[in-house]
């Protein structure tokens, strides 16, 4: 059967469980850095991570208000008291012999997301709950022997459980790709997914079309790219299929990733499953938060994606557009904020509009270019006054950008009506100069010819002429008025 014949007699459902690392300077339960971005191994790391007997965590409150943030973004309700557990498994990754996690009361309550499709429509997904834990170490294994790194062990993390509410491949990259874009713009988490601040696990089992029972379902575990939580779901959809075909059984199992051969492989099965002895933890004492310090927090989350999508529709992106400049934000935001420039305008549609179409079309392709730096300079004042000067006609657009480019990357900006003039960008909207240059052309007998066509109907040689009086005002005159004054005259 082809791929589609198989999607049309097979139904698959997936569900996503993604692990957020949330952006504290500390770890979750002690003062220990919780950046070891290029720091050596086991160099970040207090006895609470690694859980020497005697010692006593201490909640940090700023990684409770980063999953306070969340839950904006989730559209979930907050908890007023949650609390931890210890989930008890051995692995050398996990010193303490158990996981501090939330298992019966989670902080974050069910919410949704709606993640926008490429075909312009959008996907609902559900969230069960998100909960709070810890991050465990990270082993690497060599031959006959593997070496531990605890930099990573009490990084705090909030993991989102979605419900099965995703059915196809492309929903699932959607999802994580939003998900991403909603934690990243709420400032919970830095989203640096080579650095596995973001990883996604995806479950998933098929049946046939109609059938009441979902299939056994086999979870893809640290996916950390949303084009891999695509292939993933691809592969297993078509794995899972070709075995009902066969008559075979679906074991239920946790696979990995590879990569390389983009293909899933299994790692355990459902009958090494293990009993995690869930236990409340004595240590932490339960987050207990009022309705008012959850709204005095989330009141601090910038407009997020949705928000964004509304307003740029408003002064008129189409979604092509918005979705670039969401990808911008977040690739830039460290530099500088695109959104706030634009935001600086919002009361003012058509000024607003300019700014945005000047990101997508000229100021991330210049951001895009390696050998550019974006300096200190107020971009705000630079893109706003090079408006000004298109607006009242004293810059054709090709200008204004030509002087962009040329300032964009200075470490101070000059005035800049009295730079462009210097360098010969302001256009002539003198009526007075312009008509001189136009009747001039016209009078050319090189112009005879197109001056007749014209009187004859036919209006596209109107270029021609404007060509003319362009060159001959060295490209200073405005097109538009030249037009206006050709018309006057014919
Ligand atoms: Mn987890």
């Amino acid at each position: 059967m082809t791929s589609t014949e198989l999607l049309e007699k097979y139904d698959m459902t997936i569900g996503i469980e993604c692990h957020v690392q949330l952006a504290t300077d500390t770890k979750l339960f002690s003062g220990a850095d919780n950046d070891a971005r290029g720091k050596s191994p086991n160099s970040v790391v207090s006895p609470i991570d690694f859980g020497l007997p005697g010692m006593l965590p201490v909640l940090n409150r700023a990684a409770v208000d980063l999953a306070i943030k969340a839950g904006k973004a989730l559209n979930a309700p907050i908890a007023n008291v949650s609390r931890f557990d210890r989930k008890h498994y051995f692995y050398p990754d996990l010193p303490k012999g158990y996981q501090t996690t939330q298992m019966y009361d989670p902080i974050i309550q069910a919410g949704y997301i709606d993640a926008p499709l490429d075909d312009g429509s959008t996907v609902r997904v559900r969230i069960h709950h998100a909960h709070m834990e810890e991050d465990a170490g990270k082993l690497s294994h060599y031959g006959n022997y593997s070496l531990v790194d605890l930099n990573r062990a009490g990084t705090p993390l909030i993991e989102i459980v979605s419900e099965p509410d995703i059915h196809s491949a492309a929903a699932a990259k959607a999802y994580a790709t939003e998900l991403y874009r909603l934690m990243t713009f709420a400032g919970v988490t830095h989203g640096d997914l080579y650095n596995g601040n973001m990883r996604f696990d995806v479950n998933l089992s098929v049946a046939l079309k109609g059938a009441i029972e979902l299939g056994k379902r086999a979870e893809v575990k640290n996916l950390n790219s949303f084009r891999s939580v695509e292939k993933a779901a691809e592969y297993e959809f078509h794995r899972q299929v070709a075995l009902l075909e066969r008559g075979e059984a679906i074991v239920q199992e946790t696979r990995g990733w590879d990569d390389a051969k983009q293909i899933t492989n299994s790692q355990r099965s459902k009958e090494d499953a293990q009993d995690y002895r869930y236990m409340p933890d004595a240590d932490i004492p339960p987050i207990v938060l009022t309705d008012q310090e959850i709204a005095d927090i989330q009141a601090t989350v910038p407009r997020l994606p949705g928000e964004w999508r509304v307003l740029l529709k408003t002064i008129g992106l189409d979604s092509l557009q918005t979705e670039t400049l969401l990808d911008a934000e977040n690739e830039y935001r460290t530099t500088l904020s695109l959104l706030d420039i634009v935001e600086a305008s919002s009361d003012n549609t058509e000024k607003a509009k300019f700014i945005a179409l000047w990101h997508v079309n000229t100021f991330v392709p210049l951001l895009r270019d390696e050998s550019f730096i974006a300096t200190s300079i107020d971009y705000t004042d630079l893109i706003t006054q090079l408006y000004d000067l298109t607006k009242a006609s004293k810059l054709s657009s090709n200008s204004a950008k030509a002087v962009f480019i040329e300032l964009a990357g200075s470490s101070e900006l000059p005035d800049i009506e009295s730079y462009a003039t210097e360098k010969g960008y302001i256009q002539e909207s003198d009526e007075g100069a312009i008509a001189a240059v136009v009747d001039e052309v016209l009078a050319d007998p090189a112009s005879a010819k197109a001056v007749a066509d014209i009187k004859a109907g036919n209006d596209k040689v109107i270029g021609f002429l404007v060509g003319q009086i362009m060159k001959k005002s060295q490209g200073k005159a405005n097109p538009a008025l030249a037009q206006k004054l050709i018309r006057e005259r014919l």
